[in-house]
């Protein structure tokens, strides 16, 4: 099954895909953990994206569509995709229509999570990472159940990231506003768009995705 989890900055699109590929084998396509990946290595990419990225602007279609087109060649996907923070533009949204259906796939479903503004802005600005596995936390929402001590992996290192600070997240949730949201109406309008609420607890969250896809498989 591939599935598109669309929302603002700090809706929870990573929590939720991480735990869909625990429970089902998906695996979670972030284009944003694939960008940071290249600015660790140091790539060509990795460097043109860093400067946008800090300031909040989306890194080009050209860029994104290739980075995502290389990742499906791989046979890991096969079990299916949760796309997490890509499409973000109706561009991409086209490519991507496309790129499933040269390889005999297609889209299931797209979660829409919705969230306010104000909760976002505290979200992202407590954001924080396992360093070493990825796993995600929150100071406030989802700390570790061992104060420094990732739940996951037993490592002491976390990461914040540059971007998540709160003058460079209202851009970003501008930049939401105005170049994704759009693809709520794509989506309705191809009847994919499935609405969920995003400011209930995690928990809670997953089971309303569980009840979507139960919805997609009968
Ligand atoms: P996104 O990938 O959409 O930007 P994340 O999944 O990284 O969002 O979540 C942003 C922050 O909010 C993280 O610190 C995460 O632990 C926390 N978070 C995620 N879902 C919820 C929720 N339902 N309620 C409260 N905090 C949440
Ligand atoms: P968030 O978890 O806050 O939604 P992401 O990790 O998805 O953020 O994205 C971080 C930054 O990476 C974005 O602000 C943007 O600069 C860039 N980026 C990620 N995915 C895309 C995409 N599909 N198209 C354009 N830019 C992207
Ligand atoms: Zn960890």
């Amino acid at each position: 099954m591939n599935l598109i989890l669309l929302g603002p900055p700090g809706a929870g699109k990573g929590t939720q895909a991480k735990i869909l590929e625990q429970a089902h084998g998906f695996k979670q396509l972030s284009t944003g953990d694939m960008l940071r990946a290249a600015i660790s290595a140091g790539s060509e990419t990795g460097v043109k994206a860093k400067a946008i990225m800090d300031r909040g602007d989306l890194v080009s279609d050209d860029v994104i569509l290739g980075i995502v087109a290389e990742r499906m060649d791989k046979p890991d996907v096969s079990q299916g995709v949760v796309f997490d923070g890509f499409p973000r533009t109706p561009a991409q949204a086209e490519s991507l229509d496309k790129m499933l259906k040269a390889r005999g796939g297609k889209l299931d479903g797209v979660i829409e999570m919705k969230v306010d503004d104000e909760a976002l802005v505290k979200r992202i600005t407590g954001r924080f990472t396992c360093a070493k596995c990825g796993k995600g936390y929150h100071d406030d929402f989802a700390k570790p159940k061992k104060v420094g001590i990732c739940d996951v992996c037993g490592s002491t290192e976390f990461t914040r990231r540059p971007d998540d600070n709160e003058k460079t997240v209202r851009d970003r949730l501008q930049v939401y506003n105005k170049q994704t949201a759009p693809l709520v109406e794509y989506y309705r309008g191809q009847g994919n768009l499935h609405v969920i609420d995003g400011m209930a607890d995690i928990g809670q969250v997953t089971a309303a995705i569980e009840t979507v896809l139960a919805q997609l498989k009968a």
